[in-house]
């Protein structure tokens, strides 16, 4: 029997410690493993670039919460998303990024892989004909987000998955916004899942990380060799810091998308606000697709000022317990200006967003405390 969510985010990759009975995983905070004899490793450990035991746990218990056979831990969300994609394609060949992706994943493919020949389209991951339109015969990856950051549009993994399978094109879900709690991508079809850990995964906004999650041996195969070869690995207390956040991912996110869709319903009453995103929202066109394929609907809600850009920003300096700040997926409360913070790097280009967008991260303090911030601060 499969243990459930909670019980693997808890128990995964994470026996108590053979040699002590600690019942956590302790911090392997050495880089190197003594040797029983040359070439005799005691427990399959050489040297911890290439493995470290508190790793291991984290990258077992990340597999796990992905229904996957193989999970990778980077140091960041940013280096797991290069290994993957330089494990998947090559020059010449050409992939599909959602029309409002990640600014890093954004910049990373159209200032670093475009030089070393790589073409990229940008496609509107809400529509899967706009998406199969822009298919060529080399494109080797369908990259999406869902929700994607910050505009909250869904996809339709399932559809994708059928469309990647019909086009022998790779389907990659960047599952940072959802977190393997409310959506597991590769249960729908995806080929692979990536995760920026410094979010909702890790929680605690203490610790940054990445994830890359797998059922392809071929593809676990590649990226591990990329894992070791260019390096970029968490060091054992950033892991052991994220495991220990992903304990309580399931009940933190049940109360991320309890105070969210609290805060979304008020935001829609407010005369100062035109618009808002939330996929929760029965009226998002993105609603149905996301009952069906989230578990909930998350933490994060972005809204439009009514009154333009220079109210948008004002909003976000008058908060009190909003933190005016960059990132997500803490327990506390954030609030940004896309415009000018996490998508600066996209203005100008067809992923910029509208200068009136505010982003807020829904923490788990009192929801009451929250509204009554919020709309203060909207006055
Ligand atoms: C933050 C983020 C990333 C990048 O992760 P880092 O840990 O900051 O390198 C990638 N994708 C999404 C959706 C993100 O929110």
């Amino acid at each position: 029997m499969t243990d459930g969510f909670a019980t693997r985010a808890i128990h995964a990759g994470q026996q108590p410690d053979s040699a002590t009975g600690s019942v956590i995983p302790p911090i392997h905070a050495t880089s190197t493993y003594a040797q029983d004899g040359v070439g005799n490793q005691r427990a399959g450990y050489e040297y911890s670039r290439t493995g470290n035991p508190t790793r291991t746990a984290l990258e077992e218990c990340l597999a796990a919460l992905e229904s996957g056979e193989y999970g990778l831990a980077f140091s960041s969300g940013m280096a797991a998303t290069d290994a993957l994609l330089r494990s998947l394609v090559r020059p010449g060949d050409h992939l599909i990024i959602p029309d409002d992706a990640y600014g890093g994943t954004f910049r990373l493919i159209d200032k670093v892989l475009t030089e070393w020949g790589v073409e990229y389209t940008p496609a509107p991951v809400s529509d899967p004909d706009a998406i199969r339109a822009a298919v060529r015969p080399n494109t080797r990856v369908l990259w999406v987000e869902t929700p994607t950051n910050p505009l909250l549009n869904i996809a339709d993994l399932a559809g994708l998955a059928q469309l990647a399978a019909e086009t022998s094109t790779r389907l990659v879900v960047d599952n940072t916004f959802a977190s393997s709690y409310l959506q597991q991508p590769l249960t729908l079809g995806a080929d692979v899942v990536v995760h920026s850990t410094t979010k909702y995964m890790g929680g605690h906004s203490d610790v940054v990380g990445g994830a890359v999650v797998t059922s392809d041996e071929r593809i676990a195969t590649d990226v591990a060799f990329l894992q070791n070869t260019a390096g970029a690995v968490p060091g054992p207390f950033d892991a052991w810091l994220t495991l220990r956040g992903v304990k309580t991912l399931a009940a933190r996110m049940e109360q991320h998308s309890a105070n969210a869709a609290r805060i979304a319903e008020a935001l829609r009453e407010h005369p100062k606000v035109s618009r808002v995103l939330y996929p929760g929202l029965p009226d998002h066109p993105g609603h149905e697709i996301a009952a069906a394929q989230m578990r909930r609907f998350g933490g994060i809600v972005s809204f439009l000022h009514a009154d333009g850009e220079e109210a948008a920003v004002d909003v976000c300096a008058r908060t009190r317990l909003f933190t005016l700040a960059e990132s997500l997926g803490g327990v506390e409360s954030l609030i940004e200006h896309p415009g000018r913070m996490t998508h600066a790097s996209v203005a100008g280009s067809q992923l910029q967003v509208p200068s009136e967008l505010v982003r807020v991260s829904v923490g788990i303090e009192d929801v009451d405390d929250l509204l009554e911030d919020l709309l203060t601060a909207l006055g």
